[in-house]
């Protein structure tokens, strides 16, 4: 199994619907394909861990880059590995709200995320803070 994580900046036209609408199409794809992770929305940027077996991973994130409803896709790790952080969710979706420390405590109860995923997860939503 492979799992990747990346961080990427929104198209500024996106709205509630567009978001409502790629976390169902994900869902249920993912679901099909044996695909778990969670998404983030700072309404701004995402971030986004998929995970699962390496040839649906490669093609997911291949959809995922071409997808104009995001741009500046930056691969922040890229790696295989034995277990899945997210095992329960086809893709597990978090808007990041104030006070952010809540969807820190959201990821964290969503499944088993790793230290560096989390702090990770932590610099996204600091970087959300910050801009504010
Ligand atoms: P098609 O449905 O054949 O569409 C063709 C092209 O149009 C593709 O480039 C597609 O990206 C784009 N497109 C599709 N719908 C729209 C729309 N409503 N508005 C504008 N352009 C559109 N997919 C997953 O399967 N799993 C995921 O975990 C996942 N996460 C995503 C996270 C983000 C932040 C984004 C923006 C998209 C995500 N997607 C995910 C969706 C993925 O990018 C593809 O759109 C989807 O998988 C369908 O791909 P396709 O090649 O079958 O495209």
């Amino acid at each position: 199994m492979k799992s990747v994580l990346y961080v990427s900046v929104a198209d500024p036209g996106l709205g509630t619907d567009a978001i409502h609408d790629i976390v169902s199409h994900s869902q249920r794809r993912n679901g099909a394909d044996g695909v778990s992770g969670i998404l983030l929305y700072n309404g701004s940027n995402f971030l986004q861990l998929i995970e699962g077996e390496a040839a649906m991973i490669d093609a997911c994130y291949a959809r995922i880059q071409r997808d104009p409803r995001h741009s500046g896709v930056v691969t922040l790790r890229e790696e295989e590995i034995a277990e899945r952080e997210f095992p329960g969710w086809a893709m597990r979706f978090s808007l990041v709200e104030q006070p952010v420390e809540n969807t820190l405590k959201a990821v964290h109860e969503a499944g088993a995320p790793r230290a560096d995923t989390l702090d990770r997860i932590a610099a996204f939503v600091g970087l959300n803070r910050r801009s504010r």
